[in-house]
């Protein structure tokens, strides 16, 4: 699938590998830099190169890392969750996305604070269409039910940017595809304005193929993670 050794490429290097990689296809694909657990220096190191858009997937870390540099860099966050009620307060203000929102429970709890904090955030419904109970998202009907009585998903400050997914944990190249083709296709039937945030490190390029707007890198930019 990845023909480049990126434990031995730059952060640069890695970033221009897969920008090249978009710019074959016609849509705007969106690279999100994931850079949990990686340091400061590395995040700095993205910047020079050109990168704009970060992820974390822990608030606290996010906030410590990017609060100083954010503004400086005019740079775009992502929370990719999950959402703790208890915490969620805090995303606002300093991340721009979520893509977290895997329970109607956690919605109803980000829309109640989003009329508090009156700062935008803008989330990703995550589903889980493999129904894998390691996973957490809404299952296909859920999603559903959701987007075709959509009355109750957004505030002045809350508002939806799409679906996000992960593929199946065995990483089967077969059922990852099926899954983002299936993500799609709701998308465009029932939601057609609705992004995609799909693919990661091991299956980004069946992401791209199959129609995603988002992608979620962080080992083949940054390197391995030795915990989480
Ligand atoms: C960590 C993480 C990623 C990036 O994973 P890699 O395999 O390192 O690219 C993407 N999405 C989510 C939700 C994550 O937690």
């Amino acid at each position: 699938m990845l023909s480049a050794d990126f434990s031995i490429m730059s952060i640069k290097e890695n970033l221009e590998h897969i920008h090249s990689e978009l710019k074959s296809t016609p849509r705007n694909i969106t690279l999100i830099a994931v850079s949990k657990t990686k340091p400061i220096e590395s995040i700095e190191e993205a910047i020079l190169a050109g990168q704009k858009v970060f992820g974390e997937n822990k608030i606290k870390e996010g906030i410590e890392k990017f609060t100083p540099i954010k503004e400086k860099y005019n740079l775009i966050l992502h929370h990719l969750g999950p959402v703790q009620s208890g915490n969620s307060k805090k995303l606002f203000g300093i991340f721009d996305y979520t893509h977290g929102v895997s329970s109607l429970s956690s919605l109803e709890n980000l829309l109640k604070e989003s009329e508090k904090y009156k700062k935008l955030l803008k989330y990703f419904l995550q589903v889980n269409l493999t129904e894998e109970d390691s996973k957490s998202g809404f299952n296909e009907n859920e999603l559903l039910n959701l987007v075709q009585n959509p009355t109750h998903l957004e505030t002045d400050f809350l508002k939806m940017e799409g679906f996000m997914t992960m593929g199946p944990s065995s990483g089967e190249k077969k059922l990852t595809k099926q899954v983002f083709h299936r993500l799609n296709e709701i998308r465009n039937s029932f939601l057609p304005l609705a992004k995609l945030s799909m693919g990661m490190s091991g299956d980004y390029p069946l992401a791209i193929a199959e129609g995603t707007d988002y992608i979620r890198v962080g080992s083949s930019i940054f390197g391995e993670r030795n915990y989480n």
